[in-house]
């Protein structure tokens, strides 16, 4: 829809308009109201550089997308009826809890396992632990290997599937090949196009789901909710979104909370939107009024750092994660709050 500059376009801008159209296989339809008129594109309107063409016009306001720019991912689609089940939790009926450590610290293996045993017994349905980590300082430990390994048998003495988060091809292959449940996408990598791509089509065939977190830097809605898509369309329908605060931070927050994105994240997409508060507010003491907020709001899971002993963690455990303890009040709070 083009919106022009003065109340309508001359003969001459019409049809400048209307070549430009023309190129991408697209006709205008004029639109004339009583004071102006609107000029409806009709055709694919998918093609960015029409827009942007039309866009650089001097004599141009605006043009708007009328279409959904996330077929796939729309609400109204087909995958909208498609089973969301993790572990024994059905995201069509229960609260998904993802849980545990930041960071696995391979040099304490038996802090990871206590973790998995007391996140499973508080009622989590999936393990969470990084394995590689993106930092905000990249001096900062990112992560080892070895530390798959502890995630592998953590999974096999509790049965809890794993989350894990991976940052570039070669991880990816390594995490695909020792069979994780969920591939964490970090806010670093929400728009990390190539590695997308690469995970929709290297899970198309397993039953591997997806977690994306939201774009620290206010990742505005519709480039969320396409980034989710563009897996999507490579192949994995099994997406979910993770808002996780934005920066710059609320001052005394490491992040801008966002829990409030979460009823607009829903209102436009099927994708179960599980909601991390735990780098949202950065700060183990705000974790369960960040998580019910957002559980309020509408939250179909949330992703929390927990810890047996946070002190005596690595990565952000000391500062955010939660004890099991806080985890069992919490999920019976939520569920209470589900239940209003
Ligand atoms: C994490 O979940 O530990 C993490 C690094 O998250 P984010 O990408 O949101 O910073
Ligand atoms: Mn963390």
């Amino acid at each position: 829809m083009i919106i022009s500059k003065e109340p309508k376009l001359t003969d001459a801008q019409l049809a400048e308009v209307e070549s430009i159209v023309a190129d991408f296989n697209c006709r205008i339809q004029v639109i004339v109201g009583e004071h102006r008129c609107v000029y409806a594109i009709l055709g694919d309107e998918s093609h960015e550089l029409m827009f942007n063409r039309l866009i650089g016009l001097p004599y141009v306001d605006r043009v708007d997308h009328i279409e959904s720019p996330y077929r796939l991912m729309d609400i109204r689609g087909e995958l909208a009826k498609q089973p969301f089940v993790i572990n024994d939790c059905d995201l069509n009926k229960d609260l998904l809890i993802i849980a545990g450590p930041c960071t696995v610290d391979p040099k304490n293996p038996d802090l990871l396992f206590e973790t998995a045993e007391a996140v499973k017994e508080a009622g989590a349905h999936m393990l969470r632990g990084g394995v590689w980590k993106p930092r905000t300082v990249p001096y900062s430990y990112q992560g080892d290997t070895k530390s798959l390994e502890l995630m592998l048998e953590a999974r096999s003495r509790t049965g809890l599937p794993l989350n894990i988060e991976v940052m570039d091809s070669v991880q990816l292959d390594i995490a695909l090949e020792a069979g994780v449940d969920m591939l964490q996408i970090g806010t670093r990598n929400a728009l990390n196009y190539s590695l997308l791509k690469e995970i929709g089509q290297k899970t198309q065939n397993i039953a591997c789901k997806v977690l994306l977190k939201r774009g620290r830097h206010m990742g505005p809605i519709d480039e969320f909710i396409a980034a989710a898509e563009y897996i999507v369309a490579n192949g994995n329908p099994g997406v979910l979104l993770c808002p996780r605060g934005t920066l710059p931070g609320l001052d005394g927050y490491r992040n801008h909370p966002d829990e409030s994105i979460i009823p607009l994240l829903k209102q436009k997409t099927w994708a179960p939107v599980v909601y991390d508060a735990s780098h949202a507010v950065g700060r183990s003491a705000f974790v369960p009024a960040s998580s019910k907020a957002a559980v309020a709001y509408g939250a179909d899971g949330l992703n929390l750092e927990t810890h047996v002993a946070p002190g005596a963690g690595i990565g952000d455990d000391p500062k955010q994660a939660i004890t099991p303890e806080v985890l069992t009040k919490l999920i019976s709070d939520l569920n209470t709050i589900r239940s209003l």
